[in-house]
């Protein structure tokens, strides 16, 4: 095909015409090699799968399949091809968009915010395990390492260390750390176990956060060997702003690996009654701020745990969302043991140990009347979740959550997620008020409570009909609700899908919108040209001010 005719079904960015779009592309071919530079088709669009991910779109649309959409997607294979590229962006004004493996599934995959944005995979090419150090229980990671193989790879080489992974392990551990995302052994909070940055700025400058701004020309990586061994450095600790935010591409990181704690041990605790949810958080709290719960355990709805095990034709034929009734009834009639209610926990380290921890959990939910106590030992594995968890909880990579999503026929998955202190009153609002919304709407209510410090994300798991444009428009604007129902009640979401970043950075607007007011400062510091991922999370440089208003959710076609 000629290069005018790859362009012509190309999507325009906000500020060029086709001619200063192919200027832009004929010198990233240049750079890149014509192989690393795919100009994208809005006529082609294919949703693929979960296993091979698009790059180009979201392939879980809630607006239009060709709104959030490449116009090209870059394949940088150094440090060095991504500050180039950021220069070239930086002279041709072309917005780009860093993305790591691309399946950030039901937050927007890989597709950019800003129609026509030029998507940077860095997985593709940069993708190398740089160090795994067995006695300091560290990795040091370029973006396209994802959880499976930096967990093989640590298998390859006999380590006794584990992953922490989150439901499913096909994403970056890089890309998933700068989303703020969890994971569920001790290790479950991705940006608090992960150490130093290298980081190519909107101007091309490359840093390193921490110690590793501290020069060693003895160390492989041109850095103090402490790097990844002290997070904080010195001066003014910078990590967090290149997390959910467009002020940089990461292009290296360390995380902290698990020690093999030495024994462990799955458990699911099931309740009977809806309302049980009240007690069980009650009796979570206090045992997870003590450490008794050791992980990021969960407490996830019988209809999550059902839609794992089949479609909802499976559970009622009326082909609406389920009732309480329908829901009872299959969970009686499952053999996987779940409750309307079921929490997953882990016990780490040697029995001993582990026995102790046992007895004071068990003791506790045992004042919830009908609990019941089960390991997987006692759980027959077709279909259950427990089996899942037990893999999930000890840090391997596993995909079969992901047959929720099959809930509905062409299903999709969008998350929302707000954010709770960890209390009974706060999960049975946070638990009605979506299921309110759910109800009103006519959509199935699938969600998971996971249990942080001293924090629960509410993980309302919307499964909708992608082929359906009626009940997309219809679960949009359920959304839209929720954000404000939500911060009217005083919640707010950790993380959040393409489609509510502006939404939601608005209802953070304590005090005037302050902290939007330093999130700008900082983006037209930065980035005065407003070339990297314009719009994330609702941050939009100086030169989009003027269209932000054309290009926000749902009209984003400009
Ligand atoms: P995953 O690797 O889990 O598939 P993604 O690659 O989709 O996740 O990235 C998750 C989020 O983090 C996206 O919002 C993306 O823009 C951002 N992101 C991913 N990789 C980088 C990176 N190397 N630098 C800056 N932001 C990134």
């Amino acid at each position: 095909m000629s290069f005018s005719a790859e362009l012509k079904n190309c999507a325009l960015p906000p500020h060029h015409t086709q001619d200063t779009l192919g200027a832009a592309f004929t010198e990233l071919r240049a750079l890149l090699g014509p192989e690393n530079v795919e100009i994208v088709s809005t006529a082609s669009l294919d949703d693929k799968s979960y296993y091979d991910p698009p790059k180009t779109h979201d392939p879980f649309h809630i607006l239009g399949q060709d709104e959030l959409v490449a116009s090209a997607v870059l394949r940088p294979g150094s440090t060095e091809d991504v500050q180039a590229i950021v220069k070239l962006a930086n002279k041709h004004r072309l917005p780009i968009w860093p993305t790591s493996i691309g399946r950030n599934f039901g937050y927007g995959g890989a597709a950019p915010r800003v129609r026509g944005s030029a998507v940077v995979d860095l997985g593709a090419r940069m993708n190398k395990v740089l160090d795994l150090n067995e006695p300091n229980a560290f990795a040091l990671i370029e973006p396209g390492v994802t959880f499976l193989g930096l967990y093989e790879e640590i298998q390859r080489r006999g380590m006794k260390l584990w992953v922490d992974s989150p439901d499913l392990g096909g994403g970056s551990v890089l890309g998933n750390t700068l989303d703020r995302g969890v994971g569920y052994t001790p290790y479950g909070d991705h940006f608090g176990t992960h150490c130093g940055m290298e980081v190519v700025l909107p101007n091309g400058e490359v840093v390193r956060t921490g110690m590793g701004a501290l020069p060693d020309k003895n160390q492989p990586t041109g850095s103090a060997n402490t790097w990844q061994l002290f997070p904080y450095g010195f001066g003014p600790f910078h990590d967090g702003i290149f997390t959910q935010s467009n002020y940089g591409i990461v292009t290296k990181m360390g995380v902290w690996l698990m020690p093999d704690p030495g024994g462990y041990q799955a458990f699911m605790i099931s309740f009977q009654k809806d309302e049980d949810l009240h007690p069980a958080i009650e009796i979570i709290r206090p045992l997870r701020i003590a450490g008794i719960l050791q992980n990021t355990p969960s407490i996830r709805s019988a209809t999550l745990d059902l839609a794992v095990g089949g479609p909802r034709k499976d559970y009622s034929l009326t082909g609406k969302p389920l009732t309480s009734a329908e829901i009872d009834n299959a969970v009686a009639k499952s053999t996987t043991k779940i409750g309307r209610w079921s929490f997953y926990g882990a016990l780490y380290g040697p029995e001993a140990v582990r026995d102790v921890f046992w007895a004071a959990i068990k003791g506790a939910f045992s004042k919830i009347p009908g609990a019941t106590f089960h390991f997987p030992s006692d759980v027959p594995p077709e279909k259950s979740v427990l089996h899942i968890r037990e893999g999930t909880l000890r840090g391997l990579p596993t995909f079969t959550e992901l047959e929720w999503t099959n809930f509905v026929p062409n299903g999709s998955a969008f998350f929302f997620s707000p954010i709770s202190p960890v209390s009974g009153d706060h999960a049975d609002r946070q638990y009605k008020l979506a299921k309110d919304r759910c109800d009103e709407f006519g959509f199935d209510y699938i969600g998971t409570f996971t249990v942080g410090m001293r924090e629960l994300h509410h993980i309302v798991c919307l499964v909708f009909d992608r082929t359906n444009e009626e009940e997309k428009k219809r679960a949009y604007k359920m959304l839209n609700l929720m954000v404000q129902d939500c911060a009217d009640a005083g919640y707010g979401e950790y993380r959040t899908h393409l489609a509510l970043m502006d939404q939601i950075a608005g209802t953070y607007n304590w005090n005037d919108n302050a902290l939007m007011k330093l999130n700008e400062t900082l983006k037209d510091a930065l980035d005065p040209n407003g070339i990297m991922a314009p719009g994330k999370s609702g941050v939009w440089p100086q030169a989009y001010r003027e269209v932000k208003k054309r290009v926000v959710s749902g009209t984003s076609k400009i």
